[in-house]
This record gives C-alpha cells, sequence and structure tokens, in this order.
C-alpha cells in the first residue's frame, strides 16, 4: 500500500486552478495500488480548504498553518515540507509544474536526496509499484519514461492542465490532522512586502479578435516587448507557444495550443513559430493567419493565408513604422 502525497497550492487563500488535476490523477494511481491520497495543505488560516480536498480525492489532510507560510516562500515551505515527507516517508510526492511547485519541488527532492521528474505528462503505477514518470525531451521531440528505483519518496511536478479536472465530490470527507510548524531564523531570511496584481490581458485572449503571437523564434525577453507594441498597434493581444512560457519570458496564461488556450481571432499574426501541431490545434479556428518565419520550409507557412519570410527583428519594426507606431 503506497501513501501518495499531493501537495496543495493556493493564491490568496483559493486552491490554485492549473493544480485541481493532481487530485484525479492520484486518486486513480491509490486505486491501482491499493493506496491514499493524502494533501499536504500549508499556509496561514487554510482549514476551510481542508473539506475542498476531501471533495477532490483527498483522504487525509495535513495541515501546516502558520502566519510566516501566509505567502509563498521558498525557505520556509520548503523547512516545513522537508519535514514533513521525512518524518512521515510517503511513497510518492507530487506538484503541479506551476511557478511556485518548480521552486518548491526540487528544493526539497535536494534536501531529501531523492529523485524528482519535473513536468510530466503522464504518471502510472508499473508491475512492482514503481512511479513511471513520463515528460518530454529532446525540444518535446522525444518522450521519456523515467523511475526512481532507490531513493524514496519519488516526486514529480506534472505539467498543468493535462489531466482531466476531477469530479467534486461534495459531502466526501477526510482525516484532518494539524501539524506542527517550527521554523528557524534562516528560513525566514526574506519577506514579502507588497504584491503587485499584473494586469491579466490573457484573460481576453480567448474573445480577443486580433493576437500578436510569439515563438521560439523570438529569441528573448527583450524582443517580446515588440509583439506587445504591435498587438497595441493593432488593438489585439499577445500570445505565445510553449517555449517562451517555458524559458519565463511571458506567463504561462498566454499560451496557446494543446495545453494551452484556444483562440478564434479574425487576425492571427505568427511570429517566428515552426506550425507544431500541438501549437496549430489552438489556432485552426482562426480567420486569417499571418506568419512571419526566417525559414521558408517551416511549416507555419502549409497553415498560414500569408506567409513573410523574414527575420521577426526586421519584420515588426517595419510593420510597425507601416502602422506608425513608434518602435
Ligand atoms: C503534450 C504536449 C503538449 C504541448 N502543448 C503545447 C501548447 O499548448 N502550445 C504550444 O505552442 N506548444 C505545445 N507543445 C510544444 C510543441 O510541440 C512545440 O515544441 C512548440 O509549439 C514549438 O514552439 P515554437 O514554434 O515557438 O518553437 P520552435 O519549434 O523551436 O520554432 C521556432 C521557429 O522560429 C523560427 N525563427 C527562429 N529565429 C527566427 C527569427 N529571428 N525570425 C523569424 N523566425 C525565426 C524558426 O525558423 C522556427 O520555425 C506541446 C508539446 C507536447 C509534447
Amino acid at each position: 500500500m503506497q501513501d501518495i502525497w499531493v501537495v496543495a497550492e493556493t493564491n490568496c487563500g483559493v486552491l490554485a486552478g492549473g493544480t485541481l488535476e493532481l487530485w484525479g490523477k492520484a486518486r486513480s494511481l491509490a486505486q491501482s495500488c491499493d493506496g491514499t491520497v493524502t494533501a499536504v495543505l500549508l499556509g496561514a488560516d487554510v482549514a476551510p480548504l481542508a473539506a475542498q480536498l476531501a471533495a477532490y480525492g483527498a483522504d487525509t489532510v495535513l495541515l501546516a498553518q502558520d502566519p510566516e507560510l501566509a505567502q509563498y516562500r521558498t525557505l520556509p515551505y520548503t523547512a516545513v515540507l522537508t519535514e514533513l515527507i521525512g518524518a512521515r516517508k510517503p511513497a510518492i510526492v507530487l506538484l503541479g509544474a506551476t511557478s511556485q511547485g518548480r521552486d518548491l519541488a526540487p528544493r526539497v527532492a535536494g534536501r531529501l536526496r531523492t529523485g524528482l521528474t519535473a513536468d510530466c505528462l503522464e504518471l502510472i503505477l508499473d508491475r512492482d509499484g514503481l512511479l513511471v514518470q513520463t515528460k518530454p525531451s529532446y525540444g518535446d521531440n522525444v518522450m521519456v519514461d523515467i523511475v526512481i528505483p532507490e531513493h524514496r519518496p519519488q516526486m514529480a511536478t506534472v505539467r498543468p492542465h493535462v489531466f482531466p479536472l476531477p469530479e467534486k465530490q461534495e459531502g466526501r470527507s477526510a482525516k484532518v490532522e494539524e501539524v506542527s510548524v517550527e521554523l528557524e531564523a534562516s528560513d525566514l531570511t526574506t519577506r514579502v512586502r507588497e504584491i503587485i496584481v499584473e494586469e491579466q490581458q490573457a484573460s481576453k485572449l480567448e474573445e480577443a479578435d486580433v493576437i500578436v503571437a510569439g515563438g521560439r523564434g523570438m529569441g528573448s525577453r527583450e524582443n517580446f516587448a515588440l509583439l506587445e507594441k504591435l498587438a497595441h498597434a493593432l488593438g489585439g493581444v499577445v500570445g505565445a507557444t510553449r517555449p517562451p512560457v517555458d524559458e519565463g519570458w511571458i506567463d504561462a496564461a498566454y499560451q496557446i495550443g494543446q495545453s494551452g488556450k484556444t483562440v478564434a481571432p479574425k487576425l492571427f499574426i505568427a511570429c517566428g513559430i515552426s506550425g507544431a501541431v500541438q501549437h496549430t490545434v489552438g489556432i485552426e479556428k482562426s480567420k486569417v493567419i499571418v506568419a512571419i518565419n526566417k525559414d521558408a520550409s517551416a511549416p507555419i507557412f502549409n497553415f498560414a493565408t500569408y506567409g513573410i519570410v523574414g527575420d521577426v527583428r526586421d519584420v515588426i519594426p517595419a510593420l510597425l513604422q507601416e502602422l506608425g507606431a513608434s518602435e
């Protein structure tokens, strides 16, 4: 029997959307090995969320509450989670591959000297009960299966939205266990002084008439700013393929495609995008697609209404000039 832990992620006192699918996956893994699902909930005044975790499939909720855990900070969260895992020795620990999960999981795995697979797309248990963790590699061109045979727990972060959202079973109950939180001064060397809520244009992507999307070919976060200028000049919003999200040039909320948003604008401008099917499934309802790519044989040109073969760093400034928008 395996105890499968899922680290619950919260955002301003609510469970974070992109991680809820983990509960359905943890539940089905637990069913296949007659195991249990434990939720680890860190925060301040987060006890009311335990009922929701039970409804999503947790059998037990470990509640670690402390005012110092009110907002996510790397060091105190790492200390509490490492301590809990070390003391209770679960077989498997899952986190969302969100910015929080990607920060927390490797530190905890490092302290526990165990293995971690980042960014998984599938998880199954093999005949020996080992967690087979599937993730894309080599620029998403191959899928690799990773197992952690010797060290425990087996840790994985899972990319948001790859598993279906489990149905909530209202009224389902879980054992809630409050655990003590002991933090050292060295865990509290950083302070959150202010939270500035970013104005998210991403929520407008699905309704936008004009989308200017960038891919890996944009080359840098700075070049991405060019897209914003073009989008602004055309009264549209910016979107992206997955590599810019992985590079940290833009927030995941702007990703378009199989594991991102599906859009249907009147005009879609694809800048430095190759045209991989995982992206084009999200844009096929666009009325007019204009592709800018320096490689004349890029697959996006088979998909686009109009194509411009050229370097985005030349073509976008030229378009901005034509539109009378300063660069
Ligand atoms: C399960 C799964 C789900 C996925 N989900 C998504 C998803 O939701 N969305 C998504 O986008 N991807 C997704 N992917 C990834 C997808 O397979 C591709 O890897 C990705 O779409 C490629 O992004 P890209 O076109 O930006 O990068 P690349 O394929 O690397 O293409 C970059 C392009 O830019 C061009 N270029 C380079 N420099 C310049 C320049 N200076 N000027 C002009 N052109 C230039 C190149 O010629 C090239 O064609 C998924 C993959 C998997 C396995």
